[in-house]
């Protein structure tokens, strides 16, 4: 094993965001297109599972596709077993035996070292992005970065929780209180924030001592590859992250179920997130504690725009939060909400706007909207817009762009009523409903009516109606005259509400505490 040293915190810089790269340095441009052109070689490499530090092949493989081409293979990982995802979390209850005698300081080391790899790789993962689940450069860039600013965040943490924690003096005693890790986690990321949300998921649950199995997304298999691969390369010791990919609904349930596992670290849709609950809840044979789940769901965002609201700062606001990454984003806005004094006029602005998107592949830097991420979330999108037609007014979009990769044109369905299927149900693409409010007091009740509460964002000049929003907007994460996508890692902790979760604020401070437990010592002297 590779020993890093803890640095100590004195000559720790503050947390500072990463910049996300906009492309208009040519050298940027330069590094990218290099490393675009490298990942050529990459395309169909093989990727085992990890196995306490073993790579082990398996005969059933996962085959990552590029979305933009499907006839292009990005890499092809073996699938672990039942089998193998058993003996994955045997040697994460190993590993974690050593793994949790090292100082918070010491573990936080590696993430340091992790996020300086990342950053000097930088290009080759924005590439990766692009290639496996169709993100445009910038967007690939801003996942990378924020996956670095979760290392650097995390780690930060990590000695914070380790300084001597305040608790009230009490003569006689001398008291303290430490906190100590849970044991062994399942990680169960979606592809969508495919660099950023797994290696946070991960790297916040081994900071604190905890080892894991990681069981990427079947859609983002290779990426997570890469960053066990760098994890390794550090010296983060075998066992403390056992890769296993493995289609959810085949190997998901023994992992959530497996009497070792401790606590389920996931972020996806709905419906599997309350299944891993629901499973969760219930102790197996052997069992000794209450699972711990962290499950980050789906949403259903909107964004209100009042009378009294600059019209071009919200249509600009409305259409890059819903058309960015194809409308794959959890935080996406699929709900425009305007007030009628000013609806025609949005609706025209919008029309206009939409009009100008570029959709094609996503190497073109040109380009601003990429493919869905997989021939099932076409299928299912295009069958929303169709709904959606006989749901409301089409005034954009509605059709399949292209017949190779899985390109769909930025959709805008108008006059859509607030319980109408596209209104209440997650499409999870380019799909934008907007609807008319009689009032602001009508567009608050109509944002606050479906099951989810992520994000949200309200345009207006208005401070009365800033005040009523910010005590009556159920969500995670609330904006005002900005887009409701781009929460940044501390600036914005991210999480949210009713059917979105379990609210566990990733990015904040208090985000590391869902993985570890107190222990109050108490010694008579
Ligand atoms: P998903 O279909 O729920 O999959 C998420 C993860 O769960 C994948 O790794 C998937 O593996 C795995 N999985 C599937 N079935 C499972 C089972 N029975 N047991 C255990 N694991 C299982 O979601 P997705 O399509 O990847 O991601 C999109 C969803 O994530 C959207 O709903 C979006 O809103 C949500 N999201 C939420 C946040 C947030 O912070 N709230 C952030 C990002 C995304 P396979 O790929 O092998 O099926």
């Amino acid at each position: 094993m590779t020993t890093i040293e803890a640095k100590p915190a004195l000559e720790i810089p503050a947390f500072q965001n990463e910049r996300v790269k906009d492309f208009r340095d040519p050298s940027d441009v330069a590094s990218m297109r290099a490393a675009l052109d490298a990942m050529k070689k990459e395309l169909g490499r093989h990727y085992p599972l990890v196995i306490a530090g073993r790579k082990i092949e398996t005969e059933k493989k996962i085959r990552s596709l590029n979305p933009a081409d499907p006839n292009e293979i990005v890499g092809i990982t073996s699938a672990a077993s039942k089998a193998q995802a058993n003996e994955a979390i045997e040697a994460a209850a190993k590993a974690f035996e050593s793994w949790r005698q090292l100082t918070l300081a010491e573990r936080a080391a590696y993430l340091f070292k992790t996020a300086q790899l990342l950053r000097e790789r930088r290009f080759q993962y924005d590439a990766l992005l692009v290639h496996e689940v169709g993100k445009s450069w910038s967007e690939a860039d801003g996942d990378i970065a924020e996956a670095i600013d979760f290392l650097e965040f995390y780690a930060r943490e990590a000695l914070r929780y380790a300084a001597p924690q305040p608790v009230v003096p009490l003569e006689g005693e001398r008291n303290e209180l430490v906190y100590v890790p849970l044991g062994v986690g399942a990680i169960i990321p979606p592809w969508n924030f495919a660099g950023a949300i797994m290696a946070g998921l991960t790297s916040a649950a081994i900071v604190c001592g905890n080892a894991v199995v990681l069981k990427p997304s079947s859609d983002a298999a290779v990426i997570a590859a890469w960053f066990v691969d760098l994890l390794h390369e550090v010296g983060v010791p075998p066992g403390v992250v056992n890769f296993i990919p493995g289609s959810g609904s085949e190997i998901g349930d023994a992992i959530v179920t497996h009497p070792d596992i401790r606590f389920v670290s996931f972020t996806g849709s709905k419906e599997v997130g309350l299944r891993i609950n629901e499973l969760a809840a219930k102790p197996q044979p052997g069992q000794k504690w209450i699972k711990r789940v962290v499950a980050e769901m789906g949403g259903k965002d909107s964004i209100v725009v009042a009378a009294d609201a600059n019209v071009d700062a919200a249509v600009e606001g409305v259409a890059v939060s819903a058309f960015g990454f194809q409308g794959q984003k959890c935080s996406a806005c699929s709900r425009a909400i305007v007030d009628q004094s000013i609806y025609d006029e949005f609706v025209d602005k919008l029309r206009r706007r939409v009009s100008t998107i570029s959709v094609g592949d996503p190497r073109d830097p040109a380009v601003f909207m990429g493919p869905v991420v997989n021939e099932g979330a076409l299928r299912s999108i295009l069958g929303y817009i169709e709904t959606g037609k006989t749901e409301g007014r089409l005034i954009a979009g509605g059709n399949r762009a292209g017949d190779r990769g899985y390109f769909i044109e930025p959709t805008v369905i108008a006059d859509v009523d607030p319980n109408a299927r596209i209104a209440q149900e997650e499409i999870f693409g380019p799909v934008l409903a907007v609807i008319k409010a009689r009032d602001f007091e009508d567009a608050l009740k109509i944002a606050n009516n479906t099951e989810f509460g992520l994000t949200g964002s309200l345009y207006t000049t208005d401070e009365k109606k800033i005040e009523r929003a910010r005590d009556e907007f159920f969500v995670g994460n609330l904006y005002f005259n900005r887009k409701s996508t781009g929460a940044m890692v501390g600036v914005h902790p991210f999480g949210g509400f009713n059917m979105s979760g379990t609210d566990s604020k990733a990015g904040g401070r208090d985000y590391l505490l869902l993985f570890m437990q107190a222990k109050s010592i108490s010694r008579k002297v």
